[in-house]
């Protein structure tokens, strides 16, 4: 079959833009497609492509490309083929950039036997954003984890993006995360029931937010407001999870610490009163719905009012201090021990049976009144303490309820002699 086409008609009718520069880089043809694209003018026929102030080129991102980066300059250069080389050209009529997929290659000329560049274009200014989220999330100040929804290696869902601002916080270049698990980031102190929360709304393509522990490369803790949420395909199935984690280590820091502050005695550095009835409830709740047994004790010096007068009301301060240094020395850390009035502590013991508990409590007793307290190289001395139990018996809930009766105890220890132990029973 013979087929005779205009092969001008042809090229002017693509969809694609053609534009063929000579060796000085000066227009040798353009389509029609090319000549609307570009908003050209027959005035620039003659015009360079190097030194004619008409070419704006940018890259993708929209930063001004240089002459020298300029698709036939580059093949030019490089004598070798541009393949899908994205850029936006200003078209100064309508004087928007419009976008393009461009591929370049070298062809001689047929009347000169020089070289000419042949540039093809296709438009995709359609696709291209025109607000730039993708740099927008890549320079924003919060850190930014793009992963997967579904766990396709069984190993967890698979970071396939973070931003400039996770590296700077987290100390991970992109390429060492991209393909873990954010189980990376995860430590000691990450809490699991916040991290089984976190689960909880995943699996079910639900946004979640919370505060958690992180840890960086070098091992060091930040706290992290997290704020994860589902991503959506154009089917609405969510295929990925954007994280997005602002640094709060320094706020939390700070209110951690006015919170350890507010429940601190300052003189002995054990609980106050707010301390108790926070950490003290906390520790009974949590024996209470794990079954554990404990015992509320509470402890008062034994004629106290008689140091203060014999050594003056510094020594007595002293003495809180030291008395309450020996307690914490023979207790555990997770032991509660409280300062709720001027001589007088409250002991939170579990996780053993009542009487072995009861026995810890009797050694204390012993450990105080076998110790020698010096308060300076010239002032030593001995001092007891009374103390009165009350254990759990599963039905008495509130902690004061439980130091009524440990009161009780205590005031039988006082009126039997003193430095003694006595456990509250109801008769
Ligand atoms: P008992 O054996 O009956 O407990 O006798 P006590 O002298 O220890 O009891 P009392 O309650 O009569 O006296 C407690 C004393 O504790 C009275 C007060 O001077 C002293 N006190 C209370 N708070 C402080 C404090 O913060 N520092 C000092 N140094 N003494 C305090
Ligand atoms: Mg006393
Ligand atoms: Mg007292």
């Amino acid at each position: 079959m013979n087929l005779t086409i205009d092969h001008e008609q042809l090229l002017d009718s693509l969809t694609i833009g053609i534009i063929v520069f000579n060796n000085e880089f000066k227009i040798e043809y353009a389509n029609q497609t090319c000549i609307n694209w570009l908003g050209l003018t027959s005035d620039l026929e003659t015009s360079n492509l190097i030194t004619d102030p008409f070419w704006t080129i940018v890259d993708k991102h929209g930063d001004l490309l240089a002459t020298e980066e300029f698709p036939a300059v580059v093949v030019a250069r490089t004598q070798k083929p541009l393949c899908n080389y994205e850029i936006g050209v200003l078209n100064h009529t309508t004087n928007v950039y419009s976008w393009f997929l461009c591929n370049a290659y070298i062809e001689k000329s047929t009347k000169t036997q020089l070289d000419n560049y042949v540039l093809t274009f296709t438009n995709i200014s359609d696709q291209k954003e025109i607000i730039p989220f993708k740099d927008i999330v890549a320079k924003a100040n919060d850190a930014v984890i793009i992963s997967q929804a579904v766990d396709t290696k069984g190993a967890g869902p698979e970071i396939v993006y973070v931003n400039e601002a996770f590296s700077k916080l987290t100390g991970y270049s992109s390429t060492e995360v991209i393909g873990k698990t954010p189980s990376i980031l995860s430590g000691e102190k990450t809490s699991p029931i916040t991290t089984k929360k976190i689960m909880d709304h995943l699996t079910q393509f639900l946004p979640v937010r919370e505060e958690v522990i992180n840890y960086k490369k070098d091992g060091k803790p930040y706290w992290v407001d997290l704020n994860i949420v589902p991503l959506k395909n154009s089917k609405g199935i969510v295929t990925h999870y954007a994280s997005i984690e602002r640094d709060i280590t320094e706020i939390k820091d700070k209110t951690l610490n006015l919170e350890k502050l507010a429940k601190t005695d300052t003189l002995t550095e054990a609980l106050n009163r707010r301390g108790l009835n926070s950490d003290g409830c906390k520790a009974i709740e949590s024996a209470y719905e794990s079954g554990r047994s404990f015992i509320v004790a509470m402890m008062d010096i034994d004629h106290f009012k008689t140091i203060n007068d014999t050594f003056g009301h510094d020594v007595g301060d002293v003495v809180l201090k030291h008395l309450t240094d020996l307690l914490k020395e023979n207790l555990r850390a997770r032991d509660i021990v409280a300062r709720i009035g001027g001589e007088e502590f409250v002991i939170i013991l579990e996780g053993d049976p009542p009487p072995i508990l009861i026995k810890k409590v009797e050694f204390l007793r012993q450990i105080i009144e076998d110790s020698a307290f010096s308060v300076s190289s010239d002032i030593e001395f001995k001092l007891t303490c009374s103390f009165g139990i009350a254990q759990s018996d599963f039905t008495t809930r509130t902690i004061n309820e439980l130091l009524k009766q440990a009161d009780i105890a205590l005031y039988k220890s006082k009126s039997n002699g003193r430095n003694q132990v006595t456990v509250y029973s109801p008769s």
